[in-house]
C-alpha cells in the first residue's frame, strides 16, 4: 500500500496552529514543489463548519497567491481543520506563517467573498463570512506557528 506522508504525523502530538512542510518533491529535470499543511484548529478537538472552510478557501486562493509566489494549489483538508497548500520550488516555514497571518488579518478586514455565484462555484450557497471572520479570529489570536511540535 503507498504510504502517505500526512498519515504518518502524529496527530496527537502537533499544536496547532501551524504550518508545516509536508513533503518536498524534485523532478528529474531539477523542478521542485512543496506540500505545505497549513492546520488552523487542533485535530480532534475542533473543526471548521462547512460554510467557514467553504469561505476561507475562496480567500485563501486570492490573498495568499498576492502573498506567495508559485502557489499551484490550495485545498481544504477533509477532516476541516486547515488546508493543505502545494506551490513551487522551496519556501521557509517561517515565510508562509508570516504570509498566512497577514492573509487572514486580510480575512478580518474584508466585506466581500470572491466567486460566490453559480457560475464561478460548485456550492456558492454554503459560504459564511461571519463564521470564516470568527475563526480567523481565533486562530490569529492563538498565533500561527513555524513548530508544529514546540512546547
Ligand atoms: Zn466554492
Amino acid at each position: 500500500m503507498a504510504k502517505v506522508e500526512s498519515f504518518q504525523l502524529d496527530h496527537t502530538k502537533v499544536k496547532a496552529p501551524y504550518v508545516r512542510i509536508a513533503g518536498t518533491e524534485r523532478n528529474a529535470l531539477g523542478s521542485t514543489i512543496q506540500k505545505y499543511d497549513l492546520r488552523l484548529l487542533q485535530p480532534n478537538v475542533d473543526a471548521l463548519p462547512t460554510a467557514a472552510v467553504h469561505t476561507l478557501e475562496h480567500l485563501l486562493a486570492t490573498y495568499l497567491r498576492d502573498e506567495l509566489t508559485g502557489i499551484i494549489d490550495i485545498s481544504p483538508m477533509g477532516c476541516r481543520t486547515g488546508f493543505y497548500m502545494i506551490i513551487w520550488d522551496e519556501h521557509d516555514p517561517a515565510d508562509v506563517a508570516a504570509a498566512l497571518t497577514k492573509v487572514l488579518h486580510k480575512v478580518l478586514e474584508t466585506e466581500h467573498v470572491p466567486a460566490v455565484s453559480a457560475l464561478e462555484c460548485g456550492n456558492y450557497k454554503d459560504h459564511s463570512l461571519f463564521s470564516a471572520q470568527e475563526y480567523a479570529r481565533i486562530v490569529l489570536e492563538a498565533g500561527i506557528s513555524d513548530d508544529p511540535f514546540r512546547d
